[in-house]
């Protein structure tokens, strides 16, 4: 499992390394967004002239668990400073070919978002979320507990759609509180 430090450190460690290669970028900040719940980072231009780049904490702490998450998080601060740096350097904004322009100079294939498969979100009106503890593979995000047919469904998906064996465990989350459990 990650820790919150971990994640804090490779945070600004690698924002002071970007900015250090990039002058241009010395006016962005890092910061902490505890609010943001359908992304896990972004970068903002702010109508008073600020510029920064934030992380969500919610977000954060719900994948501490998921698979190789420091690695998955070194991806969103490098496509977050990939914006703000397509900002300075050409005016773009979006995920236009400047902005790939900008990933390929960090050393980074520039995907318009990495696989939201792969890492936990907290869309709207979702309250649980079923997956792959061991890949982190999502099935699905639901609106409430799951009644047994969903099981059924889930347990379906775990055992054949993956072609895995069941040794991998299935889990349900709670997306407010990040409490999980297996599923037998
Ligand atoms: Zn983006």
């Amino acid at each position: 499992m990650t820790t919150f430090n971990e994640v804090a450190r490779l945070y600004s460690a690698l924002s002071e390394e970007i900015k250090q290669k990039h002058p241009c970028l010395q006016g962005w900040k890092i910061t902490w967004n505890t609010r943001l719940k359908n992304a896990m980072g972004r970068a903002v231009r702010a109508s008073d002239g600020t510029k920064k780049i934030e992380l969500s904490t919610k977000i954060i702490a719900l994948n501490l668990n998921t698979p190789d998450f420091l690695s998955k998080i070194k991806d969103t601060i490098i496509h977050e400073w990939a914006h703000a740096l397509d900002w300075e350097q050409y005016k773009g904004w979006g995920h236009g070919p400047t902005w790939r322009k900008c990933m390929l100079s960090f050393g980074f294939i520039p995907e318009r978002c990495f696989d939201s498969n792969l890492w936990l979100t907290h869309p709207n009106k979702a309250e649980y979320v079923i997956r792959n503890r061991s890949t982190g593979r999502i099935w699905k995000y639901l609106d409430r507990y799951p009644d047994a047919n969903a099981l059924t469904k889930a347990h379906h998906w775990h055992r054949f759609m993956l072609m895995r064996p069941a040794h991998e465990d299935l889990e349900l989350i709670h997306l407010e509180s990040g409490k999980s459990r297996i599923l037998e």
